[in-house]
C-alpha cells in the first residue's frame, strides 16, 4: 500500500485528497486550543467571491494537521474546481490557518 493510500484509509470521509506525508499529520501547527481555517476561492474564474471560515479545536493546546484535516472532513468541505489536493496549512494570523490546495 502506498504512503496515500494508507492516508486515504485514514480519512475515508475526505471529500479532497490529501497530499501531505503521514509523517507530518500530527505535526503542530499551531500551539493554541482553538483555530480558523479561512478558505478563499482559488479560482479567479469562479463567479462569486467564496470564502469559509472553519473553527477547529483541540483541548490539547496543540493544533495539528490531522485536526485540521478532521475539522474541515467534519464540515463536508470540498472545493468547486479542480483544486482538490490538499499539499498543506500555512499561518496567515495569530490563529487562522489557510489550506493550499493544488490541482
Ligand atoms: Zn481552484
Amino acid at each position: 500500500m502506498s504512503e496515500y493510500e494508507k492516508i486515504d484509509n485514514q480519512f475515508p470521509k475526505a471529500r479532497f485528497s490529501i497530499q501531505i506525508r503521514l509523517d507530518d499529520l500530527d505535526k503542530v501547527i499551531i500551539d493554541k486550543d482553538i483555530a480558523f481555517i479561512k478558505y478563499d476561492a482559488c479560482c479567479y474564474y469562479q463567479n462569486k467571491p467564496l470564502t469559509k471560515i472553519y473553527m477547529c479545536k483541540n483541548p490539547s493546546g496543540n493544533i495539528t494537521v490531522r485536526d485540521l484535516i478532521n475539522c474541515l472532513i467534519k464540515n463536508r468541505f470540498k472545493t468547486n474546481c479542480g483544486h482538490v489536493f490538499l499539499e498543506q496549512f500555512t499561518i496567515d494570523n495569530d490563529s487562522t490557518i489557510v489550506p493550499f490546495f493544488g490541482s
